[in-house]
């Protein structure tokens, strides 16, 4: 058992006391965005109320303090994560921007001949910027396909490694099916070839620790409203080798070192990645929002969840007719379902009007359902926030919508 006072957690979370269509609300939209518990909103409404003011330049203790704190939440970001330096975190607007980063800052080191692979379970946001790099390079895209239990076939993706492969790309956890991907292996039989790896934390951040160090990874990117914190904010972790040899991804000010109109010198790390104004007070929120996550325990969210996602999965399948898309035995508490006869969009909809909150559609995953060949599922993903008794809500509310559409 895990310990969690469940009734305690959730009273951290205002918006879990709200109603929807004069139902409580059901919040099992978790692994789209987390919602943002009072400790991390105290910090924004205290951002903006007493310290907000333009970092790394100023003279002025309002400007001293918010860099204090920005720089603060890199380095609990840094030892959250286990990186060597703080530099080695930037803050980003999010996984999107993260991976756009490393994307354009490996168009110097690609040629025509060289091999990119991506595995067939990735979000859009790990696909759509390494088909433009290849655009750019001539590179091409080779794909590490998965099994009907939404797992990678690791025997193609060993034979696919040659020592043209240059860089390898796959989520730490899938989004759509929740399944957690061997990232040990992937990295160490990478680097056996010469490639680099970047790694998609966006889901996993919420219910484990990665440690970059140990993985040996060389770029892990999170979101930081995905872990309870604010939208707009996020991290990429990168080696300092690959840091300090990638071009800056955005050009202005923050990033440069001097700057004539004969030429330019850019900025250390991490601010050569860091151009503008960046989003200062979501970096503190962010950061405080991985000291909440820390305060309940990873083991703890882990033990609890596990109990959830058994306890959902045993219900779900007592629903007639009722399929669940990734069945790995190693999966996060993700449930992506269908229900014979009836669209997902169908189910969500009805759901809503109930209180649930759940996903419908293909999750930013196409090649997933083009895999399965449907248009899309409905997705619960839970969190340490959810209780038993919303797993029964929504049990009760999948079987009242399927009674009405069939
Ligand atoms: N990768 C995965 C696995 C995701 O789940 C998401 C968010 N759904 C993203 C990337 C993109 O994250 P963001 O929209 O925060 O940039």
């Amino acid at each position: 058992k895990s310990g969690l006072n469940i009734t305690a957690i959730r009273d951290d979370f205002p918006i879990l006391k709200r109603e929807i269509h004069g139902r409580p609300l059901v919040y099992l939209d978790n692994a789209a965005t987390s919602q943002t518990p009072t400790q991390v909103i105290d910090v924004i409404v205290d951002y903006y109320s007493r310290y907000n003011a333009n970092i790394h330049r100023g003279v002025h203790t309002l400007s001293q303090e918010a860099t204090e704190a920005y720089e603060g939440a890199r380095i609990k970001l840094q030892e959250h994560f286990n990186a060597r330096k703080p530099y080695e975190i930037i803050f980003t607007s999010g996984t999107t921007h993260s991976i756009n980063l490393v994307a354009n800052g490996f168009v110097p080191f690609l040629e025509q001949g060289d091999e990119l692979l991506v595995s067939a379970m990735e979000h859009h946001s790990n696909i759509v910027p390494w088909q433009m790099l290849c655009e750019k390079t001539g590179a091409s895209l080779k794909v590490i396909p998965m099994n009907a239990d939404g797992e990678l076939v690791m025997e193609t993706f060993h034979s696919l490694l040659n020592e043209n492969t240059k860089l390898v790309f796959c989520n730490h956890v899938s989004n759509a099916l929740g399944t957690v991907n061997p990232i040990e292996e992937i990295i160490h039989a990478a680097h056996a070839v010469g490639a680099a790896v970047l790694i998609d934390g966006a889901q996993a951040a919420p219910h484990m620790v990665a440690d970059v160090q140990a993985l040996d990874v060389d770029f892990y990117t999170i979101s930081g409203h995905k872990v309870c914190g604010p939208t707009g904010i996020g991290m990429l972790y990168g080696k300092e080798e690959w840091l300090n040899k990638m071009p800056p991804y955005q050009g202005g000010g923050e990033m440069i070192s001097e700057v004539t109109f004969e030429k330019t010198t850019y900025a250390g790390l991490p601010h050569k990645f860091e151009a503008g104004t960046p989003n200062i007070c979501g970096g503190i929120a962010f950061g405080a929002a991985i000291d909440y996550l820390n305060g309940i325990g990873f083991d703890a969210i882990a033990a609890y969840e596990k109990e959830l996602l058994e306890y959902a999965t045993e219900r779900l399948l007592s629903i007639e007719g009722l399929k669940i898309y990734g069945t790995s035995k190693n999966k996060t508490s993700v449930i992506s379902f269908n229900v014979k006869g009836i669209h997902p969009y169908d189910i969500g909809t009805l759901l809503d009007k109930m209180g649930v909150a759940v996903r419908t559609g293909h999750h930013c995953a196409q090649p997933i359902m083009d895999f399965y060949q449907i248009p899309g599922t409905v997705r619960a993903s839970f969190s340490f926030y959810n209780s038993r008794e919303e797993v029964d809500i929504l049990v009760e509310c999948i079987q009242r919508a399927v009674q009405m559409l069939s």
